[in-house]
């Protein structure tokens, strides 16, 4: 059953203030959150998703000691001892698995998108902090889009991400070219979508060079794919308007949700789109997949991340 659900941080979380956020999510999902016990029951089954083996041995049990915060897991073989959340995004954080978890189904679910003040008052954890598990959770995000290569009929088209009326030839400041590219059905319809932002390298002006073309195809397209068609010309008649129609939407979303961003952090904003959008395509596949990665990024540290930005 799938409802909306309003969480309210004065009725649910903490009191000081009440900001309410509405998204659609199952009950299943609301009881799979609903205590830290079960959040730390479900990072387990994403973190081994096999069951449990040492990291250092490979040993495949281990003694459960639950006297901290989080159950720390003690090698039976060679004693070493691996916190539930080390080698996930979570690792070094001290924010509860709930709250994490609840950052999850909002950034999943919220219609609009959450921005880190919005997260702040939500789950009752400070701006930096919001920001911080934002950007974790888009780099977990981004991740999973990498690990995932277009395939059966693919479709791509060239497309911008700000001030797309320009009349001038030059390429506009503020203005980022894109591909946008989709596993589509027989109809058409998208069931997978991706959308890049074309490094300067291979742009010449505002024009994409074909070797950017190539790029995109190598990392986004599985190398089997017979069905593949790439459309850069702005004016070609063959020019693809659903994908056209994505990669606008993407862009209203983000000026609307962020009030626009720069280049350094674009990308992130394009991958979290697409997984929203083909969270409904594909549905609750796509969110256990994004826990799963979660458990299983690398983390990621502050002055890494400013450092650092998103870029694939
Ligand atoms: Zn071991």
């Amino acid at each position: 059953m799938v409802y909306i659900f309003i969480f309210q941080r004065g009725v649910s979380m903490a009191d000081e203030r009440t900001i309410t956020v509405t998204w659609k999510v199952s009950e299943e999902q609301l009881q799979l959150f609903s205590t830290e016990e079960a959040c730390a029951d479900m990072l387990f089954t994403a973190k081994w998703p096999d069951g449990f083996h040492c990291a250092r041995c490979g040993h495949p049990h281990a003694y459960k000691i639950t006297t901290r915060r989080l159950p720390l897991f003690e090698c039976s073989s060679c004693h070493y001892q691996e916190s539930l959340i080390a080698g996930t995004i979570m690792e070094g954080s001290r924010t509860t698995l709930r709250k994490w978890f609840h950052a999850l189904l909002l950034i999943s679910y919220a219609p609009c998108g959450i921005n880190a003040v919005q997260l702040s008052g939500a789950i009752g954890v400070t701006y930096k902090t919001a920001w911080l598990i934002l950007h974790k959770i888009r780099y977990a995000i981004s991740k999973a889009d990498a690990s995932t290569m277009l395939s059966g009929i693919v479709r791509v088209n060239s497309a911008l991400y700000g001030r797309p009326h320009n009349p001038s030839v030059n390429r506009h400041i503020q203005e980022q070219p894109l591909l946008v590219g989709a596993s589509i059905n027989t109809e058409g319809e998208p069931l997978y979508v991706k959308i890049k932002r074309v490094p300067d390298e291979y742009l010449q002006g505002r024009n994409l060079r074909p070797s950017g073309n190539q790029h995109f195809i190598q990392h986004n397209v599985e190398s089997k794919t017979g069905d593949l068609e790439c459309i850069t010309a702005r004016f070609s008649p063959r020019r693809f308007h659903r994908l056209l129609s994505v990669a606008k939407k993407a862009g209203q979303w983000i000026n609307a949700a962020y009030h626009g961003i720069g280049p350094k952090h674009l990308q992130a904003y394009l991958n979290e789109y697409c997984y929203r959008l083909n969270l409904e395509f594909q549905g609750e596949a796509i969110f256990r997949y994004l826990t799963q990665l979660s458990a299983a990024a690398a983390p990621l540290t502050y002055p890494k991340l400013l450092r650092f930005p998103i870029i694939s």
